[in-house]
């Protein structure tokens, strides 16, 4: 075990279970029953159907989601959804579909979906500098949209809705990419959701996309096959060659979400847990770490904050690194400093790195 590696706070690609690693260490040499090893492995044979089975009974049982809904396996990062969506739902289609602008992920699909069609933003947060997410009474959802898209969690501001939002009779589609499976979702609410693995549930290289049957009913199918939900759908996400590599992994943590911690309610405890003991400590330095988000929607994923000046903030870096911690600079579009928490990020690595924050607090206070 690499005690450092339960040190990584890194915004994403995020830490993983210690017991996943072990495993997948094994699988690289052979995986079990199979004589093969992971990396070499046929996407046609039995074994690697029954992952794919597996996997998607795992995400459907942790969040509660009917049969009316495909769970796919894509590639392409969450980056291609931005662009899937649009070409599907939007393309060719009079109504607009709504868009919320709440920070650096939120914009980039708004910008490939004007590619598509009509785009209504229905809210930016620009000039409050994406500190805050908008009230309900800010936002005026229409009933003729056509879809409407969010982000649940914007990982480089560290804001996280705390409710589902949008209207029932229109179509939501949400970008769930850092905070996927840290928590019940009321899934069934929304007509679809994709998410990424490399931030909370697995390594770079496969998206998982829930998407409700009906959903596809009028949508544009003149796409490239690879494009097209419904050559995934049919194919059981295995149209060409998948990351096999990566939804294995995927499929190793679900297992661990589902045995270990006991599933989504519980992992939303530990979660706030994490989340409340850095944002009390923050709330408790006296100014000296401020948190960026607005305290009602702060995310229980991504911590950032600001020290007092430029200089703290690059001692901080250093000190931290020296002390084995990775991963705490902010995004490169706003500095400062970023605690990401993911799921696998253990309390006792929380702790560790606010017991460094304290010692750093007192001989930098002036
Ligand atoms: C990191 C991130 C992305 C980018 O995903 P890629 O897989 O790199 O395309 C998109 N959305 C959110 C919310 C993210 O956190």
């Amino acid at each position: 075990m690499n005690p450092h590696n339960q040190l990584n706070f890194s915004g994403g690609p995020g830490v993983l279970p210690a017991c996943v690693l072990d495993e997948i260490q094994q699988a690289i040499l052979e995986v079990p029953g199979t004589r093969l090893s992971l990396l070499g492995i046929s996407h046609r044979s039995d074994w690697f159907a029954s992952v794919i089975t597996e996997l998607e009974d795992n995400v459907r049982t942790l969040l509660g989601l009917g049969t009316d809904y495909h769970v796919l396996m894509l590639q392409g990062g969450a980056t291609q959804q931005f662009s899937m969506v649009p070409m599907t739902l939007l393309r060719g289609q009079s109504k607009a579909a709504e868009y919320i602008q709440t920070g650096y992920w939120s914009s980039k699909p708004i910008i490939e979906a004007r590619r598509e069609g009509a785009v209504r933003v229905l809210w930016s947060g620009q000039e409050s500098s994406f500190n805050r997410l908008p009230g309900d009474n800010e936002l005026a959802f229409s009933e003729d949209a056509r879809y409407l898209h969010y982000v649940s969690n914007e990982t480089v501001e560290g804001l996280q809705f705390h409710r589902v939002l949008g209207r029932d009779d229109v179509p939501r589609v949400c970008d769930m990419s850092s905070d996927f499976l840290s928590r019940p979702c009321e899934a069934e609410r929304f007509a679809l959701i994709y998410a990424h693995a490399q931030k909370n549930i697995g390594p770079a290289g496969v998206t998982m996309v829930l998407m409700r049957d009906d959903l596809l009913d009028d949508a544009n199918t003149d796409l490239p096959d690879f494009l097209n939900y419904r050559t995934q759908i049919n194919t059981h996400s295995n149209f060409n060659t998948p990351p096999v590599f990566s939804i294995y992994v995927t499929l190793l943590v679900t297992r661990w979400l589902l045995h270990q911690v006991g599933g989504l309610a519980r992992m939303d405890g530990i979660n706030q847990q994490k989340a409340g003991k850095i944002y009390r400590f923050l709330d408790a330095s006296d100014q000296f770490y401020r948190g960026r988000a607005a305290a009602a929607d702060r995310s229980l994923m991504n911590a950032v904050f600001d020290l007092p000046s430029p200089e703290l903030e690059t001692r901080f870096l250093a000190e931290s690194a020296e002390a084995g911690f990775s991963g705490l600079a902010g995004h490169r579009a706003i500095g400062g400093i970023r605690a990401s928490i993911y799921n696998a990020l253990s309390s006792t690595a929380v702790d560790q790195l606010l017991e460094f924050m304290a010692g750093f607090q007192r001989k930098n206070r002036h």
